[in-house]
């Protein structure tokens, strides 16, 4: 039987209150932001707008559960079997989450169903999983002491998140987080808040202490800024744009000099060298670029050709779009959904409007459509003749906007892929094997994909070079980041 979204959209429970100290709260103040659906601009539901006293609060029921103990001492089984539980009632609470998803954040109900839910559980059952079989270690040093080498939780941890995958990026920070042992205070984006907080119920329901973790919804300099600031949190685990990374950076410098973790934006190449599968490389960008609206960090938003092909890729590219023209996102057959929100969606027609400015050549799209909505929709857009200095080539776009240029030569092609301030991600189309791992070298990013792009694993650390950020998300690498590294000397006698 189909689902009908919409009817189901109507009876949905939103609550826009605060998760504190294992109770829904609204803000110490009272005061709240409207949630607003980009799917057709209807106010979904008020929310809390919290600011530096909830932070206060968050941070200190957070710091009282590290104090005593009721989460980073149970035993790593203990936990597993909490996170476990956890990830089991996300999947059981599927659609509801999905269609939560959906409506707060303008994404396809058919991706929230089959990527963000699914895989913000297997996060979360991953880390659980993994606690319990993670070893400290002893060092080689002579045999008249021993020298432990242990990994203890950092203690009070604060994930800040941006909207375009709301659950998944908190899953990504609250799984090796929680898991490691911290209390964690989370601030989604206030473009996208809803999830958040289902989230932190759902965790109290699988048996996980009050306090270990608190939602705090707001804005980022209401709500994000004290968290940077405070000098009762440990670490900060961050992902959304790379100004506002900078700032962390600085405000942890600045106060307590809090471990600041970044995962920040992108502007990734896509190389098709001459001898690419040239069917294989356009599917596989246009599916990458046009995935989430192209509001994903490592969506590959500058294709790079070789000369000699550029017009057989722009052919295929001009036919493949209009299959991902936008479309209302709870119908079950939508692949394009809508932009978040009405600040992102003049940023992309302003980005459009000042590539068609500056001289490249509009391929298809670059309109602004279904406005009878009351939402935010924008149609798959393809540039052309595309330079360097162009703004569509050096800023992230976060929208369906492909640009692509082209090369004279290998080394030209690789000096493009590396003129841009990101390192988050790269593709490398070739037959060669040879040429495909010496570009994969030469390339600066965090993940090069060889024929392909969109291989994802909980197992595979995630995150950039240059201003793409410092850490890692994913993978037992992530576990660096929540937990501190103490050695213990232990001088041995002779036994006699
Ligand atoms: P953003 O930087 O505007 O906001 C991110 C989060 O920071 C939000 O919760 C926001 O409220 C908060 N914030 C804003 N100002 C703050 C301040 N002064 N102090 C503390 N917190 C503050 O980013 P966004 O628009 O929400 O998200 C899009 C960006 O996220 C893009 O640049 C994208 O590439 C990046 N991103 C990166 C990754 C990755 O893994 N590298 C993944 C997803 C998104």
């Amino acid at each position: 039987m189909t689902i009908n979204w919409h009817q189901r959209a109507v009876a949905l429970d939103l609550d826009g209150r605060a998760f504190m100290d294992g109770a829904r709260v609204w803000a110490a103040d009272g005061r709240t932001f409207s949630s607003v659906s980009p799917i057709d601009g209807r106010v979904l539901t008020d929310v809390a707008r919290c600011g530096g006293q909830d932070v206060d609060l968050a941070v200190a029921a957070a710091r009282r559960a590290v104090n005593d103990g009721r989460w980073s001492g149970q035993s790593p089984k203990a936990r597993k079997q909490v996170m476990v539980r956890f990830a089991d009632l996300i999947e059981t609470h599927r659609d509801e989450l999905a269609l939560m998803e959906t409506l707060d954040m303008g994404k396809p109900i058919r991706y929230s169903l089959a990527v963000d839910v699914p895989a913000a559980a297997n996060c979360i059952r991953w880390y659980g999983e993994a606690i319990d079989k993670v070893y400290d270690q002893i060092a080689p040093t002579s045999k008249d002491a021993l020298a432990l080498m242990t990994r203890e939780p950092i203690g009070v941890v604060s994930a800040i998140v941006p909207w375009n995958y709301p659950m998944l990026m908190a899953a990504w920070k609250i799984g090796p987080a929680l898991a490691a042992g911290n209390s964690v205070i989370l601030k989604p984006s206030e473009k996208s808040p809803l999830t958040a907080m289902r989230l932190a119920e759902l965790a109290q329901m699988a048996g996980l202490p009050d306090g270990v973790l608190n939602v705090v919804p707001g804005y980022g300099a209401e709500a994000g800024e004290p968290l940077s600031l405070h000098l009762d949190v440990d670490c900060i685990g961050f992902t959304g744009s790379t100004a506002i990374g900078k700032r962390i950076a600085e405000n942890a410098g600045k106060s307590n000099l809090k471990r600041a973790w970044t995962e920040l934006g992108g502007k990734s190449p896509f190389l098709i060298l001459k001898d690419a599968d040239i069917e294989a490389a356009t599917k596989a960008c246009a599916n990458s670029i046009f995935f989430n609206q192209g509001e994903s960090c490592n969506a590959p938003s500058r294709l790079i050709v070789d000369a000699s092909i550029k017009d057989e890729v722009i052919a295929c590219l001009k036919t493949l779009a209009p299959s991902f023209a936008p479309k209302d996102p709870l119908d079950p057959q939508s692949i394009m959904g809508a932009i978040v929100d009405q600040v992102q969606l003049s940023r992309v027609m302003g980005l459009i409007a000042q590539g068609q400015e500056e001289g490249a050549s509009l391929v298809v799209g670059g309109d602004q459509v279904m406005q009878e909505t009351g939402g935010y929709y924008v149609n798959p857009t393809i540039f052309s003749g595309v330079s360097s200095q162009m703004c569509i080539a050096r800023e992230e776009i976060f929208g369906p906007v492909l640009s692509i240029m082209e090369a004279a030569s290998l080394d030209e092609a690789v000096a493009i892929a590396n003129d841009t301030d990101y390192g988050l991600a790269a593709s490398v189309w070739t037959k060669n094997i040879d040429r495909a791992i010496t570009v994969s070298r030469r390339i600066r990013a965090g993940t090069v994909h060889v024929n392909s792009y969109d291989e994802d694993d909980i197992t595979v650390p995630f995150g950039g070079y240059k201003q793409s950020g410092n850490g890692r998300d994913k993978s037992l690498h992530a576990l660096e980041k929540y937990t501190e590294l103490k050695t213990t000397w232990i001088r041995i006698g002779d036994g006699a």
